[in-house]
């Protein structure tokens, strides 16, 4: 009882910030960093819902109204690439983006769309340095991940590089951040996931490209063309390979990392991202 007064006089007298919009907040009961706890974890990764897990991971972070804000990828979506439909009548189906420019992936997935919030959200993280947001958005991720991939059937799972230089700026690579902890959630959740499957030094950025923001398709391509090498090509010879990264603009930074790894004898290269554009 004196916890959670103790916690109610600290809730108004420090309301939270939201990590999206910035206004100040009064979290409700459940929703402090503390109150995050096993039992929310696992409600939020067997819902097999992300709209769900996204609200109740991101409660501590966001005002009521941006943990209202997420909205989940869902079918009907793009068999290869993952982009969820404008129509929300059809069965999932091959996007004409996807049979025009063949990918050299398997299929993508995403959590949810890049809209406001997620993008407010990954923006904090990346830009602002909120790396506290790194654990709930992994947690979504690792939701996404389960949902449509059998962890037996991955063999490796490698997070986009950054270059060097950006990295040094940056000090963190974002999509690492996002799964450095899967070792441990899947352990508490009974799934079977070692920590050399996270590998982060098999696929390196070894041409700084600069940023994409305001490229098009076309041009994305062509910024990102061998700007990925293999450091230990070994390591990736017949291995079942799932790719991670924060958003899926259009697909060109995966999908160049996608093809270095399949020429260099990766078996099999899916991809799964925290967002993903939606096509105007
Ligand atoms: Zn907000
Ligand atoms: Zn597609």
């Amino acid at each position: 009882m004196l916890h959670y007064i103790g916690e109610a006089i600290i809730n108004a007298v420090f309301p939270s910030k939201c990590h999206a919009c910035g206004i100040l907040f009064k979290p409700d009961q459940h929703g402090t960093i503390k109150s995050i706890n096993n039992t929310i974890i696992r409600d939020a990764i067997f819902s097999a819902s992300e709209q769900f897990s996204f609200k109740s991971l991101m409660t501590p972070f966001l005002c009521s109204t941006c943990s209202h804000d997420f909205l989940p990828v869902e079918s009907p979506i793009c068999s290869k690439c993952g982009i969820m439909f404008t129509s929300r009548e059809a069965d999932d189906h091959i996007c004409g983006e996807c049979i025009d420019s063949p990918k050299n992936y398997g299929k993508a997935r995403s959590s949810g769309i890049y809209n406001r919030v997620l993008m407010q959200v990954i923006h904090a993280l990346k830009y602002k340095g909120l790396i506290e947001l790194a654990s709930p958005l992994g947690m979504l991720l690792f939701c996404t991940f389960i949902n449509h991939w059998d962890p037996q059937k991955i063999d490796l799972i490698i997070p986009v590089p950054l270059h060097i230089k950006r990295f040094r700026q940056r000090g963190f690579n974002q999509a690492f951040l996002l799964i450095r902890k899967w070792p441990l959630i899947a352990k508490s959740m009974g799934f079977m996931l070692s920590d050399t499957q996270i590998n982060r030094d098999a696929l390196v950025k070894s041409r700084n490209t600069g940023h994409q923001t305001g490229l098009d398709r076309t041009d994305r391509k062509k910024n990102v063309k061998n700007a990925f090498s293999l450091h230990c090509s070994g390591l990736i010879k017949e291995k079942r390979i799932l790719l991670i990264d924060d958003v899926y603009t259009t697909g060109a930074t995966i999908d160049e990392c996608a093809r270095i790894l399949m020429r260099g004898g990766a078996q099999n290269v899916d991809v799964l991202t925290l967002a993903h554009t939606m096509r105007p």
